[in-house]
Formats: structure tokens, sequence, C-alpha cells
């Protein structure tokens, strides 16, 4: 038997054959009729059926304590959830709705994050909700919001063939977006004059295959990309009748970029002046400029101001809304759309509503018809969840699929806030998640293929992804076990679902007449069509005309007639100081460290890092350190070095290599406890600095040193 589903990895969303052998044995393949992946897989992608088979670490059963001293003890789900729905009724009557948070992931389906959203926003009173996509995404957000007037990604995969230049900014989908890689090198074996200009301090195998790799300095992306407009001013390369018919701001935006000139820019990059120029004469040149970026910008303190410096090339060239320009923010989860699409952050609610504007809090008010009203007040965001935690404000936390020990910055102070938390709940489909031992209430849920629902890929993509086997033990779907939560707590006429199919139903009715309207979806439509791009209304017709092989419906590109979702419709072009914010290096943290991944493991590797075949490509953390920065503080390649900086350390064999410039030292994000030790976590040493308007950490800079590591 064959089933069509989408990968549950990354935001790329490849469709995937599954196929289920009598003896149960499953198999899995490219799709070939998704538009997305078009038959392709990557590694991850490949061996994903090995993550389902695995089931020895799975969680079986609803687990429980009475206190942090006892063991855990199995329970029925009842026990389980009366208890927490005791617990947290407690704490919300004594404390108030604010003291009990939810922190879910990318990785949910966007059927369980409309209901969490719903329980805590709707029913609770409390915007306490908020995901790990706010670590990776959220500046982006912002700067699509500030710039276009809403999150919403004007492009889509198809741009790739239409694009004759590749603006790839802090970002390597090399390894980390494989199959849009793959489809950008195949569009440049075809098209030799298709330009590919990558801008990352560390010489990845996406900079590897650009035309030009910019290895600017840490925190510099400001800098270039204001550099590089003044260059398309200069050079006559911007589109006059858009800025005067389509944007505000140009004026304000000049005097700001010709303050620097290009010399002094360059200088401040560590880059060559001719290559900045080479830069804007193929971005002016081209027919399709499309960029992509991913954490590189976002995970930064000036994160969303990194945002608006690029989005400003698109706007002052007016390479946006036209086949192959645009830019492109790509997601790094499988369903951070659909969060951002259903309300899952502390700020927004459904369909890109903010929980600030009171006529859309009344809106979703008289839809949800809950016992209380929305509030006003954005709930606290993901850092600022396990600082509440940490001072006791906060003091109950469900988490949902991720694994916050590992993947939050500071790590240390993260450990202390969940044993500071007064109940932790973990809802995860493995105990392999470093964050297990710290909950009060552990409960099972079911896996990819083991549950239904949707997700929204980078490119505004919906997909279905139906129920193929059976969960192991007692595991539960996800969104069952929020719906039966609900009703426990007493909101059962609200919660009465019988299957998700209901709950997407009722999501779409909620973005009726919005920008991302999707009331013409359906899980039926889902199933037959396969994908859909939104938004789609009811009644839509399919816009794309080759429908007779299952091939993609709906909205491909946004801005089509340069009217965008501002209140004069116009595009904001925002003026952007080039400073940096991040933590300063000094004489004893003099480097500057740069977390990211690796090419076979994703996330937290609760997944991947069950997979043989994955663990080979890398199978240890290392860290990656420039020649003449492994000189002055006596490292020789493959020893063991201490990393060390304001908050913790790691320790991990070191790479000597000229693929990080002088300055600058790498570690994956991916370990967390090896061997019960902590010191390969590389959050150890990341710091809590967050963006001031998108609250995303500044993952990508961190003053540290690194010595070699001697015996006690
Ligand atoms: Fe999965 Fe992303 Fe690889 Fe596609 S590119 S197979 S979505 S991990």
């Amino acid at each position: 038997m064959t089933h069509q589903t989408t990968c549950c990895y990354c935001g790329v969303g490849c469709g995937i054959v599954v196929r289920q052998e009598p003896n149960g044995r499953l198999t899995v393949e490219g799709d070939k009729q998704h538009p997305s992946n078009r038959g392709m897989l990557c590694s991850k992608g490949m061996n994903l059926h090995y993550t389902v088979m695995d089931q020895s670490d799975r969680l079986l059963y609803p687990q429980m304590r009475l206190n942090r001293s006892m063991p855990m003890q199995r329970v029925s789900w009842d026990a389980a959830l009366e208890r927490t729905a005791a617990v947290f009724k407690t704490f919300i009557q004594k404390y108030g709705p604010d003291s009990v948070a939810f922190y879910v992931s990318g990785q949910c389906l966007t059927e369980e994050y409309y209901l969490v959203n719903k329980l805590i926003k709707g029913f609770i009173g409390s915007n306490n909700i908020d995901t790990n996509s706010r670590l990776c995404m959220s500046s982006a957000v912002v700067g699509y919001k500030l710039s276009l007037g809403e999150d919403s990604v004007p492009v889509c995969y198809d741009d790739i063939e239409e694009a004759d230049v590749f603006y790839v900014q802090g970002a390597n989908p090399a390894w980390c977006h494989p199959i849009l890689w793959r489809r950008i090198e195949a569009h440049k074996a075809a098209n030799p004059h298709v330009k590919i200009i990558c801008i990352d301090p560390r010489r990845t195998d996406t900079a590897r295959s650009a035309d030009l790799h910019l290895p600017i300095r840490p925190g510099t992306d400001i800098v270039l990309n204001n550099a590089i407009g003044r260059l398309l001013i200069e050079k006559g390369f911007i589109d006059n009748e858009f800025i005067c018919n389509h944007a505000d701001g140009f004026e304000a935006y000049r005097e700001q970029v010709m303050q620097r000139t290009l010399v002094e820019a360059a200088d401040l990059c560590g880059v060559d002046p001719d290559d900045i120029e080479q830069a804007a004469y193929w971005i002016g040149r081209s027919k399709g400029f499309l960029s992509l970026w991913t954490m590189g910008l976002n995970q930064s303190v000036v994160g969303v101001n990194k945002n608006l410096a690029l989005i400003n090339l698109h706007l002052i060239t007016g390479r946006i809304g036209k086949p192959g320009n645009g830019p492109f923010s790509l997601t790094g989860q499988p369903n951070a759309m659909g969060g951002r699409e259903t309300g899952g952050l502390a700020n927004v609610l459904p369909a890109h509503r903010d929980v600030t504007n009171a006529v859309h809090r009344a809106e979703v008010e008289a839809f949800w018809q809950g016992p209380v009203r929305i509030a006003a007040k954005p709930g606290l965001t993901a850092t600022e969840m396990f600082d509440a935690l940490a001072d006791g404000q906060l003091k109950a936390i469900w988490i949902i699929n991720t694994n916050p020990m590992v993947s939050m910055p500071n790590a240390n102070a993260v450990e202390k806030a969940l044993k500071n938390a007064r109940y932790v709940v973990v809802q995860d489909v493995s105990n392999r998640a470093d964050t297990v031992p710290f909950a009060d209430v552990v409960l099972p849920a079911a896996a990819w293929l083991e549950k239904e629902g949707t997700m929204t890929n980078a490119e505004r993509r919906i997909a279905y992804l139906p129920s193929v086997i059976d969960a192991p033990g007692e595991a539960l779907p996800d969104a069952e076990i929020i719906w039966r939560f609900a009703q426990k707590m007493g909101f059962g006429d609200s919660f009465n679902y019988a299957n998700t199919a209901e709950v997407y139903q009722e999501y779409t009715q909620l973005t009726a007449g919005t920008n991302i309207d999707v009331t013409g979806v359906s899980y039926e439509l889902l199933k037959r069509k396969r994908t859909v791009q939104w938004p789609f209304p009811a009644n839509s017709e399919p816009l794309d005309v080759n429908t007779d092989n299952n091939v993609p419906i709906g909205t491909k590109r946004l801005f089509t007639d340069h009217r965008f979702y501002t209140p004069n419709e116009r595009a904001q072009i925002h003026a952007v100081p080039d400073g940096n914010a991040s933590e300063p290096t000094d004489d004893d943290f003099p480097l500057v460290l740069t977390t990211g991944r690796i090419r076979d493991q994703w996330h937290t590797m609760t997944k991947t890092g069950r997979v043989a075949k994955l663990n080979q490509h890398s199978p240890q953390p290392f860290l990656q350190i420039h020649p003449d920065d492994a000189r002055t503080h006596g490292i020789r390649d493959g020893q063991l070095v201490v990393v060390r900086g304001r908050r913790g350390e790691v320790r991990v064999k070191a790479k000597i290599t000229d693929d990080v410039r002088s300055g600058l030292c790498f570690l994956p994000m991916h370990w967390g406890k090896i061997l019960n030790s902590n010191l390969n976590r590389a959050n150890n040493l990341t710091n809590s600095l967050v963006d001031p308007r998108s609250k995303e950490p500044d993952f990508k800079f961190t003053a540290v040193t690194v010595l070699p590591y001697r015996k006690p």
C-alpha cells in the first residue's frame, strides 16, 4: 500500500511516497508529482522511515510524579490530564492566567497549533503561547510585516527557475534546504549566465558553489546591504516608477545609505570593495533577483533591521511581485509557517491578527465564544518564558514537541529555570529529548505517519499528512491530547472534536476575508489535489492551469499588482542603521562564536540521531577555528579544546580550517547530553540577548575564548 505525505524535517516541505509492505516494513521515496521536490529527497528525507520503525526510545504511556524526588510512575491518560488540569486551575485561580504557558514547536501540525492557541488565548485568558520557531524566523515575520504590511512570503519555489541572480545571505541551503539548493544548481547548470552570490562568514558548501562569496565579518550584514543599496542608487539600477507609485520611505533610505562610502563599508565588512560592486552590478542588471535567507540574518540582536536592509534591495529595484523576484525567508522547520498562520506566537492571533488590535481580538472572541476576553497584552516569548520560570512569575509550562534544554540559548540558565518551575509537562514522541527528565508529567505523542493533519511549507503551500500506521502503546495524536485536556479544564463544549478535520475546518472559517483566507481548503480538497498555496478563499478556481496530475493550485505569488497589505497599500522602505548590539568581545573572550547546522542532522537530533547512516556524516560535535586563531590559542588540529564564554563552556575536538574567517569559530547546535555530559551543548555558551522587536535570540554572535583541554 502507498501513501502520499510530506517530510517532517525542514520547511522545504518535500512530498514523500511511503510504501507499506505486508510485513509492516516501510520504505520512502520522493513524490514525483509533488511540486516542491519533484521526486527528489535529501539524505534526511530518504532515511525518514527509520525514525518511525525504530521504536526503542518511544514514550509509550503517560507518566507522572508527585514531586521531583520521586521516580516517574505509569498512569492513565485520565489521571495525567486530570492532575494537570487541577494544577493549572489552581495556579490560574491563585496567580492569574499568566501563571501558565505553552511552549510549542514548528514541528506541530496546524491543527495542534490552532488548538493550543485557542485554549490558552480564548479560554484560559493568557497569551502565553510561544513556539521554538521564535528562535529561527521571528525576525523575518517582523521584517515582512514592517515592509509589506503582513507576514506574507511573496514568492514561491517556481521563482527559482525564473531567477538569474540568487542572493543567499546567512543561509546554507546546500545543507539545510538541500532540495531547493538542487533546484538552484540544476537551473544554474542549464543557464550558465545565472549568478549565485553567497554572504556568509563561513565558507559553506553553498559558498563553495557560489560565483561570488562575500565572507563578511559577523554582524555586518546591514553595512553590506546598505552599501549595495547605495550602489544601486548611484548606478541607476533603481525602479523609480515602483518607488514613486508603490513605496514610501525612499528619501530617508537614500540619506541613510549615503552615510558610508563603499570603501568604508567594505572595510567594516572585511571584504573587497570590488566584490560588493560586482554583487550590486549583478543584482542591478538581473531580470530575476531572488534573495534567500535564514538564521544568519534572523538570529541576531538586530535581526529585524537585517531583514529590512535586505528587503529594501527588492523595494528600491521594484523586484517583487514578478516571476523570479522577491525576498524569500526560508523556514527551518516543517510547519513554522502553519504556526504563524494560526497565531501560534505570543503576540498574534489566527490569520495574522494582532493581540494588541482590539478589532482583531473582538473578531476572534466572537468566533471562539470563550468564557474570557482575549488579553490585550502580548504573552511571554520563548526566552521570556524561561526567564519567568526562573524568577517564579511563571509557575507551569507545557512543552510540546521541542527540546529547549538543547535548543534554547544560555542552556545552563534554562536548566535552572526548569528546575525552579513548579510544574512542567513534556509532551513528546521519544525519551531522547534532554528536556524529558525535568518533567512532572510526561505525555506520549504520536509521531509522523501516526497522526493526520496539515502543514504549510516555506512557499505557503499547505499539505495534508495522513495517519498511516498506529501509534505505539498509548501514544495519542497531539491534537487529541490538547482537546482532551481542554475538556478536563471544563471547556468541553468548545473542544468537542471528533477528528482533526473538524479542527481544520474551524480554523479555515476564522481566516475568512483575511489576506490568508483558506476557506476554500479542506482535507477533501488536499487529498484530491495534494497541495494548495494560500490564500485560497471559498469558491476559488484553481489558478494553475496544469491540473492534470495533482499539481499545485492556489496563489503562487503575492503582490503581483504591487498593492501591499499596509494601510495605504504601499510597501515601506525602512532606513535602518547599520550598527550591531551583540555581546562585545574583549581580551578575555576575543573570538566570535557562531552556531549552526550540519548536513545530516536536524534540530536537537531526537529524530536524525536515531539513524546510523545519518550519524556517519559527522559523528561528533566539533569546533571550526581558523589556523591563525588556532596558532594564537595554542590549538592543534583534532585536539580536545575548551570553548569558554561568559556563561559556560563546551569541550569538543578542534577542526582547524580556513572555512571560517579569522576571529570567528563555529559549533554545530545539535548535540545535547552525551554520556551524561552536557559539555557538547553549544548553547552553554550563547547569550540571552534578543532583537527588541522580534524577540529572536542572538545565536550567531557570542564572545568566547578557546583553550587546549588539560586534565585537572
Ligand atoms: Fe525533508 Fe527538507 Fe530534505 Fe526535503 S529538503 S527531504 S523537506 S529535510
